[in-house]
């Protein structure tokens, strides 16, 4: 239990990105913290990852962004190998456009804001909350080994499938919109012949595709996206079952030895593509977090950095009160976040034809926008037929 004091104390549910982002930047401004973890230890490894925009200025404000590496450097190569086993150029951005943002792993985010917590956050492993009840000056959060824990603010930041948002707003399915597309991560962990350390090769087709991308020191990472009509049924399965069925026949030099080393690897994510649309994500003591309140997708390539950005403005609506209830703070902080999560949510469903084309000749406009990426004068037409995650 929290050692009891003067200040306000807020649980956290989830140490990912957005609620250990939370848990440093209301600590910063005088809150106590406690963070409840459902897995046994911290999570390692990821996949990749565009962290930019305000995502990025909130983490300088948080004090970790000289914390974060780019894992490809600034004259890393774009390429993409085509249905017929071509190689061809891949999209060409603007030239500022790869110093704006860094790519790197999801955990190197977490590692970064975890690093920086003050050793008077508790961080309690292994455990999930399993009931949730709110009274006019506090909020009280069961746990699964029966604790009772008493805060003021009790935070869901607990992912896309939240048990906070189950216990307080009602079931999962009254707010997942589906895309009808399967994810699978995967640390790669050993090199591929044909992508060199810088490179990012995107394998894309109709319903299908792969990106690996050749990281420093952790070596290449990779994600693999395929349409399904039964999304539930694939996961059902394993996921290297389930890669080899549908990318086996891909022609190509590096996708053997990537389902290979992706077999061998196993899956870090394995899940369907989803957003969560909510109408609420805060109902009086209770404010949801990152995923678990707007899942924007993979497509937004903004998730991430929403979750540190709306954590760090969550800490400052409620520090700076000036007489305001706490729960119009949190309120007013919904009303704050929620025209950025619309605008990611919306992009996201365009941008989703970067990374999947749904069929021939979405890959064929796809694949023309490229060709006008590399002019300058065409670019901006190609940005706007093609819109890019940095
Ligand atoms: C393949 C892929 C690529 C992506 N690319 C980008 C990108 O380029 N740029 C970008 O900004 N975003 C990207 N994203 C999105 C980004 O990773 C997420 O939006 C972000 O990680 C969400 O963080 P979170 O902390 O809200 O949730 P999560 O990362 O899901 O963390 C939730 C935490 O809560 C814990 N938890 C879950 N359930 C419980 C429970 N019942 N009790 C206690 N704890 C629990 C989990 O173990 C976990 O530690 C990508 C996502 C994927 C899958």
């Amino acid at each position: 239990m929290p050692v009891p004091s003067a200040r306000p104390h807020a649980l956290i549910v989830g140490a990912g990105i957005a609620g250990t982002a939370a848990a440093l930047a209301l600590r910063a401004v005088g809150w106590d913290a406690t963070i409840v973890e459902r897995a046994p230890a911290r999570r390692r490894g990821g996949y990749l990852v565009f962290f930019r925009g305000d995502g990025y200025r909130a983490a300088r404000r948080l004090g970790v962004a000289d914390d974060l590496r780019d894992r490809l450097g600034p004259d890393s190569r774009w390429f993409e190998i085509d249905r017929r086993g071509r190689t061809l150029p891949g999209m060409r951005l603007p030239a500022d456009a790869r110093r704006r943002s860094l790519t790197l792993l999801r955990s190197d985010i977490e590692a970064a804001l975890h690093d920086r917590l003050p050793d008077d956050v508790p961080i309690r492993y292994g455990r999930t909350p399993v009931r949730v009840s709110q009274a006019p000056d506090h909020v009280l959060t069961t746990l699964d080994d029966a604790t009772e824990i008493r805060s003021d603010l009790l935070i869901g930041a607990d992912g896309s499938h939240s048990a906070v948002r189950r216990l307080a707003f009602g079931p999962e399915r009254a707010y997942r919109y589906d895309f009808g597309h399967v994810v699978a991560a995967c640390m790669v962990g050993r090199s591929l012949p044909g992508l060199a350390t810088g490179d990012t090769a995107v394998m894309p087709d109709a319903g299908r595709a792969a990106w690996v991308a050749g990281f420093r020191d952790c070596g290449p990472v990779a994600y693999f996206l395929y349409r399904s009509d039964d999304p539930g049924a694939e996961l059902r399965q394993s996921s290297a079952a389930v890669l080899r069925r549908v990318f086996g026949d891909h022609p190509g030099p590096l996708m053997p030895g990537l389902l290979d080393a992706a077999e061998a690897a196993g899956a870090v994510h394995f899940d369907q593509v989803s957003q969560i649309r909510m109408p609420r994500w805060t109902d009086r003591r209770v404010a949801l977090l990152g995923d678990a309140a707007w899942s924007l997708s993979l497509y937004s390539a903004y998730g991430a950095c929403l979750a540190v950005e709306a954590a760090a403005n969550l800490a400052d609506e409620v520090a700076v009160r000036d007489g305001r209830p706490l729960v119009r703070a949190v309120a007013a902080w919904e009303r704050r976040t929620r025209p950025t999560a619309r605008h990611h949510a919306d992009r996201a469903r365009r941008m989703q034809h970067l990374f999947l084309p749904a069929n021939r000749q979405v890959a064929r406009v796809r694949r023309a926008a490229i060709r006008l990426s590399h002019s300058p004068l065409t670019r901006p037409l190609a940005l706007r037929l093609l819109p890019q995650p940095l």
